[in-house]
């Protein structure tokens, strides 16, 4: 805590709202009772700590809330320098009438990825491959309590964007294509803030999250564009009703079963077809936002803007203010222009043109996570979780999610796993580059090659992993290739954030011509393994015939490890595609279920390294059946031994079904996966079943 102790009048008078043994809503209705408009329009408001003209301006206005925008850090941006940053902030509230504590906000999306030092997680398309969720809730409880401790309550998190066309450049924030995968994953919700009544919210190592972008992020079309550039990112929606629902609206319905406490809405605009609005903003959809989400679903925690998204809906600010909090909005990250936002908000409900039970709503909202978080009772960071950040114990947790992440693809004359003996040539662009696996959201905002943080490349990794092996090392493969026994290329993209990845706006799905050049003369000179670490999948094409092994690596975050574990056998390989691996651009949008599907790989393929199961799988196939009927009737089908008695069943048929995909093998495959997801681990297994009639 910080060093000035300030003394809290108010709670001497003894209000009702400052004693916690009252239950949350009799604090809120006490603390809503007392409140002035203008304190009302103070707690809806999010600014971004650079943009506060003074610190004296969080007493000033009253903010409720502070974020740290992507890379807008602390100096020295140490963990120990966030706890007292926000701190410091938070310490300004005190000189309020009523003391009500702010809530910060950053956003920790593959880990607490802002701080240098902390624990860089898979990005979440590496967390969809893994199909495990419980292994993706115990990552979200490592991120939640390295978040935690460096006093920031609340993470812009997950994204549930569900990708359906992988130019998008947001695609590498998607647990994947499959609105069942997505929502599997969603355990990480759990993994951040305990248990769906946020009865945990005020625990030292749990946050609130933030499901996002409400709704349709990931299903913007190629070229709408609504900022000028040539970019889906922002874009149009356009989809039927149905597909709105059952593609994009899921997620988020089980977000809000799930206790997820506040939502974002996307920056993108919703077209339905055969609705003659045409495009509508999502921040200015009430439809969607109050309609939908808050009346349908019954969300009752906040809903929060995206940055500066209120400015994109048209009209004047009057009008994009009332249009967004009429719409269901409930606290704007406005973030640089506090002061006319609350000064326009005011405005607006003393012209009624909002409603004082609009805004008694917001606030109550607000407020009702204020409690539940425990900031009123311990509004300071929770510095004894300090040294957790960057722990060996939780880097441990990133290293197994990385190695369950990778995905092997292809994997001809046994080249992986690598012998510790074997001579190997190492080579690629993003085989030694801590910066590009781990992407963007580390460190900045768009991230950035080389050593950003700490961490360990996969170069260093493999090093580590076989100490006695002859490892040579050159990055576009200039030096001489003789007389090594493998090759180990690693290519792929180098980080991008927001707006920037977009195919058509300076990125493609093509590798590098320096990664190819480097391809094409390691695997002509030897056999080689190909690893593409890239938010997306790369294009192949040609090249595919010369690669023996070729692994999907995503980005794995800060624990090369993890690759190399994979890489060197320590652990099997058993991660599935998230998407579907196009043939080519041409074939975008591509998803599994379209009537053409022909992808290069089909979503849900992924080989093993696990050592062949016993002869007589189809009897093992039949326990495996039993058993997950027993897990089903018992209400735990989608309990981590449901999972693992699939995955079973899934290495019994790959043993059979050897290498290759094909169509009669593939598509059982995918209904296996989607059935596992959905709660249906019996007819996953009857799926995989048919996979291994089919292949003998
Ligand atoms: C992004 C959000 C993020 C917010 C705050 C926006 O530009 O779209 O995903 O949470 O910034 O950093």
């Amino acid at each position: 805590a910080p060093a000035e102790t300030p003394v809290i009048a108010v709670n001497a008078h003894g209000l009702p709202y400052l004693d916690e043994r009252l239950p949350v809503k009799r604090r809120v209705a006490d603390l809503l009772g007392r409140m002035t408009l203008a304190e009302k329009a103070g707690q809806m408001t999010q600014a971004e700590r650079n943009a506060l003209r003074s610190p004296g301006d969080i007493a000033g206005y009253g903010l409720g809330s502070l974020l740290s925008g992507g890379g807008s850090v602390p100096t020295p941006n140490t963990a120990e320098a966030w706890a007292r940053m926000v701190d410091a902030y938070q310490l300004r509230t005190r000189a309020t009438r009523l003391q009500i504590p702010l809530i910060y906000g950053a956003d920790a999306v593959h880990g607490h990825n802002n701080v240098i030092g902390a624990t860089i997680m898979p990005h979440n398309i590496g967390i969809g491959a893994t199909r495990n969720p419980a292994l993706a809730a115990r990552t979200g409880a490592v991120t939640a309590k390295e978040v935690r401790a460096t006093g920031v309550p609340w993470d812009f998190a997950p994204c549930l964007c569900v990708t359906r066309d992988e130019r998008w450049g947001r695609s590498y924030e998607a647990f994947g294509e499959d609105p069942a995968l997505v929502t599997a994953m969603e355990t990480v919700i759990d993994g951040m803030q305990g248990a769906a009544s946020g009865k945990d919210l005020d625990r030292d190592d749990k946050v609130l999250t933030s499901a996002k972008h409400f709704v349709g992020d990931g299903g913007t079309e190629f070229g709408s564009s609504t900022t000028g550039s040539y970019t889906i990112d922002q874009g149009i929606t356009k989809v039927t009703r149905e597909e709105l629902e059952a593609v994009h609206l899921a997620p988020f319905a089980e977000a809000v079963k799930r206790g997820a406490g506040t939502v974002m809405p996307s920056y993108s605009s919703l077209d339905i077809i055969g609705d003659d609005r045409g495009p509508v903003k999502m921040h200015a959809n009430a439809e969607m936002i109050n309609g939908v989400l808050k009346d349908r679903m019954g969300f009752e925690g906040f809903v929060i803007s995206d940055w500066q998204a209120i400015d994109q809906i048209p009209g004047d600010y009057p009008s994009d203010v009332r249009t967004s909090i009429n719409a269901g909005l409930d606290m704007i990250m406005v973030p640089t222009n506090y002061q006319d936002f609350t000064r326009t908000l005011t405005a607006e409900v003393e012209a009624d043109r909002i409603a004082q039970s609009r805004i008694d709503d917001a606030v109550r909202r607000i407020l009702t996570q204020k409690f539940r978080l425990g900031l009123f009772e311990k509004p300071y960071a929770a510095t004894t979780n300090l040294a957790s950040v960057g722990s060996p114990q939780h880097r441990a947790v990133a290293r197994e999610a990385a190695a369950a992440s990778q995905v092997l693809l292809k994997n001809e004359a046994g080249v992986l796993p690598l012998k510790p003996t074997q001579k190997v040539y190492v080579a690629g662009s993003n085989a030694d580059d801590l910066g590009n696996q781990a992407g963007g959201w580390t460190i900045t905002w768009q991230g950035g090659s080389g050593r950003t943080t700490q961490g360990t490349t996969i170069l260093e990794a493999m090093r580590k992993a076989a100490p006695d092996a002859e490892i040579t090392y050159s990055k576009d493969a200039t030096t001489s290739t003789d007389a090594h026994d493998v090759g180990v290329v690693v290519v792929g993209e180098t980080p991008y954030a927001e707006g920037v990845g977009d195919v058509g706006n300076g990125h493609d799905l093509e590798l590098s011509a320096t990664d190819k050049a480097a391809v094409d003369r390691v695997c002509a000179a030897m056999p080689c393994a190909v690893l593409i670490v890239s938010g997306r999948p790369q294009l192949i094409g040609d090249r595919l015939p010369e690669i023996d092994a070729l692994v999907a690596s995503w980005l794995p975050g800060t624990e090369g490890d993890g690759v190399a574990d994979v890489l060197y056998g320590k652990r099997a390989f058993t991660g599935r595609l998230p998407v579907s691996w196009p043939k080519s651009e041409a074939q975008l949008p591509l998803n599994v279920g379209d009537k053409t599907y022909d992808p290069q790989f089909p979503y849900g393929w992924g080989l093993t390294t696990l050592t062949a199961p016993p002869k007589g799988g189809e009897l093992t196939l039949r326990a495996l059946e039993l058993a997950a009927r027993v897990l089903q009737s018992t209400g735990r089908a989608t309990s981590p031994e449901a999972h693992q008695l699939v995955t079973r069943a899934r290495l019994i048929v790959q043993s059979r079904i050897g290498r290759k995909p094909t169509e009669a093998t593939s598509k059982p495959f995918a209904d296996a996966d989607h059935l596992l997801l959905t709660g249906n681990p019996t007819g996953a297994i009857h799926k995989l079943t048919e996979a291994y009639r089919a292949a003998n």
